[in-house]
């Protein structure tokens, strides 16, 4: 989360169908316009970087003097050429959409200059949108429940508009939207701040991005602090235990977290992509029909995939809503487990075919980052949700700390030292909870990773904890 708030994408279609082929050519032209200026200001960054780039950030002002402007003040003296002149290029362009134009350019250099990679490979073929700002004013989103074609619909500025009387007038090019309540909920929860016009190749559909911001009030509370930790894990989606100020856990504060039917539906389409791959691994299969079941396991994967996020999301949504109750009665902090080193333990060749299957298929850093925003969206600060490294968590006791420890199968725990006996998830959840506070109040550094984000936080951001020293 940024100090300024944070940022969502709705993604809404347009009713392509419903509107006039002259519209429909309109944003072809608009987007086509689009794309090729922002190629430009690319090659001209890429051209002069040199010049205009310093501690790989580009220089805008140099930019425009190379782009844009002719002179800038009365004190300098005049320049009255532009190197690579785009106003003149593209004539029928106002001011405002080059400079939206030219932030574009800018960030895609930028993300170009993070994953060092070259333009020459991604300028080609993707058309780039132009991200265009100030709602109300150059774009609006109104609402006609009257109207039989659409409920909603975007305006945005027809800049290519003929010229009529030698002054061209710039009209709206009004789109009908496919918005549907859930649309619509998620539009009014935050502030408009932005748009994009993108055509999706694949689909053949023009959809409308809105960038919303969100500023909600930053959480706090005054009652006393309590430390939540989450074990992640496979079988059991999660589990949950919170230590209070009390010295012991509430066992109605202690949650399991599971989605059977979602878990049912998974497994159905992993059958069933298991029962194509074996039919397609035969060797006798003609040419046109190996094609057709190709084809159907790739729907089949997509499927999956969506699936998969779908339970995540249902999953933490429900975890999200438990932390928000328990987070008005206490000052609360979140730690989630995080196996670091599990994909590599899990190698090829360890004997241990299915369970190195399903760690694969494991995806806790989704989750993670998934409940991150999602609190982020409530005013929680990064420091309140805290994913740390979970390694023999799961086996030292969490009432004496000793590693002499059993597991004689996989959901039960014993400890040989105190004869301590509980669920092996929760005992897990209760040393991740406890390692927090132990990191807190026995430094070893003077900050603490968030291994997701790869963020440190100060000591001094958890200043309320002493309360909890009982737990050590
Ligand atoms: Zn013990």
């Amino acid at each position: 989360m940024t100090r300024s708030g944070v940022r969502t994408t709705v993604r809404v279609k347009i009713k392509t169908k419903v509107i006039t082929m002259r519209k429909r050519k309109k944003l072809e032209q608009i987007t086509g316009r689009d794309t090729r200026i922002i190629k430009q200001f690319i090659k001209v960054i890429y051209h002069n970087e040199d010049h205009i780039v310093s501690n790989k950030k580009v220089n805008k002002a140099k930019l425009d003097h190379l782009t844009l402007t002719t002179s800038k003040k009365n004190k300098q003296p005049k320049r009255l050429s532009v190197r690579h002149d785009l106003k003149k290029n593209f004539p029928r362009c106002s001011q405002n959409e080059l400079q939206e134009c030219r932030e574009n350019a800018v960030a895609i250099y930028h993300s170009q200059q993070v994953k060092n990679t070259l333009p020459s490979k991604e300028a080609p073929t993707k058309k780039a949108p132009r991200t265009q700002l100030e709602h109300n004013r150059r774009f609006i989103l109104a609402c006609s429940p009257s109207n039989t074609i659409a409920r909603w619909w975007v305006g945005i500025r027809d800049s290519l508009d003929t010229k009529k009387n030698k002054t061209s007038k710039h009209e709206k090019l009004w789109l009908p939207l496919a918005c549907s309540p859930y649309h619509e909920y998620k539009i009014h929860q935050g502030k408009i701040k932005a748009l994009e016009v993108l055509y999706y190749t694949k689909k053949k559909e023009w959809w409308v991005h809105f960038i919303l911001l969100h500023v909600p009030d930053k959480y706090s509370s005054p009652r006393p602090p309590a430390v939540l930790g989450i074990d992640l894990g496979i079988n059991k989606r999660a589990v949950s235990a919170l230590l209070t100020p009390k010295g012991t856990i509430n066992r109605h504060e202690i949650r399991f977290w599971s989605d059977k039917t979602r878990k049912k539906l998974l497994k159905e389409t992993e059958r069933k992509v298991a029962k194509l791959q074996k039919i397609l691994a035969q060797s006798n299969l003609s040419c046109g029909k190996s094609r057709i079941l190709l084809h159907q396991l790739k729907t089949l994967r997509k499927r999956q995939r969506t699936e998969h996020k779908l339970s995540d999301h249902t999953y933490v949504n429900r975890l999200v809503k438990y932390i928000l109750s328990v987070g008005k009665r206490y000052d609360l902090y979140v730690v989630v487990g995080f196996p670091i080193h599990i994909r590599k333990s899990h190698y090829r060749g360890n004997l241990r075919p299915y369970s190195r299957k399903s760690v694969h298929k494991w995806n806790y850093r989704r989750v993670t980052e998934l409940l991150k925003f999602k609190l982020s969206l409530h005013g929680w600060e990064e420091h309140r949700i805290l994913s740390i490294n979970e390694s023999w968590t799961s086996s030292c006791c969490s009432r004496c700390g000793s590693y002499h420890t059993t597991r004689p199968n996989q959901p039960t725990f014993i400890c040989n030292n105190c004869g301590y006996q509980l669920n092996a998830d929760l005992n897990g959840a209760k040393n991740i909870a406890k390692r927090l506070i132990k990191y807190v109040l026995q430094p070893k550094y003077n900050s603490i990773k968030d291994q997701v984000s790869s963020k440190f936080f100060p000591l001094s951001s958890f200043c309320v904890f002493p309360v909890l020293s009982q737990w050590l």
